[in-house]
């Protein structure tokens, strides 16, 4: 039985890494890659894989992901006293895009899931008490996901901000239960931000 070349067969696999791509896509790719790319574009694929592997880490401050030890964001000093507490940097992009929040974010890198084993320890949440005083955050918008890990993490963070003298909101307006904030259209984004509810 004739099979693939190892080289060729270690493309499809690498493809085959990525969510959602099965066998077959995954060999549709690696034959667009060989026929339809040329070298000069593989080159430039390789180059910007290793360097956004590299380069790319996460903000000191917010825990966004950035190229630089300090995000834009954390730099500009005109921004809102508000904190906005999102899943990941996607959240942040997406939220961004609406032009209606002028606040700062917090980046939490995942939810708590005791069924995948994520507790409170594994998100980035012990910066956040001594960022609110430090930045003097009056407000306080919890924007997890509305599915349920993204419920009990804005839950267990309320509990956490309870003796601090700060205002905590969650958004929900306009997001249906168990939606993704990265899968929100904008406007529902903008919807659920004015829906926001005092938690
Ligand atoms: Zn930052």
């Amino acid at each position: 039985m004739i099979k693939y070349p190892d080289c060729f067969k270690e493309l499809i696999e690498c493809f085959e890494m990525y969510p959602g791509i099965g066998p077959k896509t995954a060999e549709r790719l690696a034959f667009f890659t060989l026929i339809q790319l040329d070298q000069e574009s593989v080159q430039k694929f390789s180059y910007a894989l290793t360097q956004a592997k590299e380069k790319m880490k996460t903000c000191t401050i917010c825990g966004m992901l950035t190229d630089q030890d300090c995000c834009d964001l954390c730099k500009d000093t005109t921004r809102e006293k508000k904190l906005m507490i999102v899943e990941n940097t996607k959240d942040v992009i997406a939220f961004e895009k609406t032009n209606t929040f002028h606040g700062k974010y917090h980046v939490l890198n995942g939810v708590i899931s005791p069924l995948n084993g994520k507790g409170p320890e594994d998100i980035h949440l012990d910066h956040l008490l001594e960022r609110i005083e430090k930045e003097k955050i009056e407000e306080i918008i919890l924007a997890t996901s509305s599915t349920i890990e993204g419920e009990m993490t804005a839950l267990y963070i309320k509990k956490m901000l309870e003796e601090k003298q700060v205002k905590v909101f969650r958004i929900g307006y306009g997001l249906p239960a168990g939606a993704d904030i990265e899968y929100a259209d904008e406007i529902t984004l903008i919807k659920a931000l004015e829906g926001k509810k005092e938690f």
